[in-house]
């Protein structure tokens, strides 16, 4: 059991650091049999760092310094480790050669630093910011500060694509936010489609790719995306790092995300000239090894076999799925209903289970299986009233280090609980 895997109400139980528990100490004493492999099936939430991104952090944590500002040898490396990071990041989401990139905190930070950045005609909004009603809050309540419309999405793609039209074909709209899979079903949205009724109606688009992109690759110039945002630890990097990746016009011209060191060509006590580029919103010292971190993950991620992959993923999916359905009084969720099961998904599968609350299943997977999976409302709460799930539901989801075997244990949880109850 790797130990940054290990829930932390355990480790407080063993009440000792973390350093000096064995994750199978921990879940020894709630398993019979003694030893078991912990099923991460959180994976959606934060996904564990890969070995190799933890090497890589240790083989430049000694270059620790601050970045763009020493002309000392750790601050050269550290400066070229970050500046670097940005051109992977480019080259894993396929961006054109003058895209910024920005490492934020998270995607959060990057969907707010981009609603800083709206365009304006005459000093007020040049337009409305477009979204569905099926977003993650991180793709919803930034836009709740600026012009905007929401609209509910249909229950297939089809229909949603229509409503989305018929949206733009009123006029007005300048920025058209949409996920590229929902965090809640794991569906994914026809990307490249919507990016290109974006631009027919004179708007642009930004993808919040958190759950995208740890699953899927993603093109930005192929699809004609003008805008992306997701975050570090989702894709198998640490916390504390994010990016922003887009078109430069708006990002040089919006309101610096964080005023501070950095961000200025020429700071007056009487006004400022702020910088352009990532400079202009990244004040303060930046988090470089998040950045750098990030960056390596997503070389990691982007060697994979694709094929491989997704089979991989798909493989575990459909079992769930199947295993989930064939087990009475279990619901699973999905906003679509023309959604390819094996195309269009992504390693997330949402469930309820008829009679139990979904934070008592999930408190009973953890003690009792080992199973670790989310409840709750999953930060898309206009979404969760309208599937019927006002008080929540379960979330499993998984990626490359699953195995087949998680999802053996989820389902052999969920039938003994309907066997026998708690
Ligand atoms: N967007 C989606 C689709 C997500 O799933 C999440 C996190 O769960 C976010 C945005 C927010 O990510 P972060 O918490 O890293 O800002």
């Amino acid at each position: 059991i790797a130990a940054e895997n290990v829930p932390d109400e355990r480790l407080a139980a063993a009440g000792r650091p973390l350093s000096a528990v064995t994750g199978a100490e921990i879940l020894a004493p709630l398993i019979s049999g003694g030893h078991v492999r912990y099923a991460n099936l959180d994976y959606g939430a934060s996904a564990p760092a890969l070995t190799v991104v933890s090497a890589y952090l240790n083989e430049i944590l000694p270059f620790y310094a601050s970045v763009h500002r020493g002309a000392g040898y750790a601050s050269q490396i550290s400066t070229s480790v970050y500046e670097n990071a940005r051109n992977i990041v480019r080259e894993f989401v396929g961006g054109r050669p003058d895209d910024s990139v920005i490492f934020t905190r998270n995607t959060t930070d990057s969907l707010n630093l981009l609603a800083g950045c709206l365009p304006t005609t005459d000093g007020r909004p040049a337009g409305d910011v477009l979204y569905l009603d099926i977003e993650h809050h991180a793709n919803l309540l930034p836009w709740q500060g600026v012009p905007h419309r929401s609209i509910v999405a249909a229950d297939t793609i089809a229909g949603t694509i229509d409503s989305v039209r018929a949206e733009l074909e009123q006029g007005g709209v300048s920025l058209l936010a949409v996920t590229g899979a929902s965090n809640v079903t794991g569906e994914i949205l026809p990307i490249r489609e919507l990016a290109a009724l974006a631009h027919r109606y004179g708007a642009r688009i930004v993808v919040d790719a958190a759950q995208l992109a740890p699953h899927r690759r993603v093109d930005i110039s192929a699809d004609d995306v003008d805008y992306l945002a997701f975050s570090g630890h989702k894709l198998y990097a640490p916390f504390g790092a994010g990016v922003l990746v887009g078109r430069p016009d708006w990002l040089d011209a919006g309101t610096p995300h964080l005023a501070g060191g950095g961000a200025v060509k020429e700071a007056r006590l009487d006004g400022v000239s702020w910088a352009t580029g990532p400079a202009r919103h990244e004040g303060g010292s930046p988090n470089v090894l998040g950045a750098a971190t990030l960056a390596r993950a997503t070389q990691v991620i982007a060697g994979l076999d694709q094929d491989r992959w997704h089979a991989h993923e798909s493989a575990i999916r459909s079992y769930l799925v199947e295993g989930l359905q064939a087990i009475d009084g279990v619901t699973v969720h999905q906003i679509f209903k023309d959604t390819d099961p094996d195309k269009d998904t992504i390693g997330v599968v949402n469930f309820s289970v008829a009679g139990y609350d979904a934070g008592l299943v999930a408190a009973y997977l953890s003690a009792e299986h080992g199973v670790g999976l989310r409840d709750g409302r999953f930060c898309a709460h206009p979404l969760l009233k309208r599937l019927g799930l006002p008080s929540g539901s379960l979330r499993a989801s998984f990626g490359v280090g699953s195995r087949l075997e998680d999802a053996q244990r989820l389902l052999a949880g969920i039938e003994k609980l309907r066997r026998d109850g708690l």
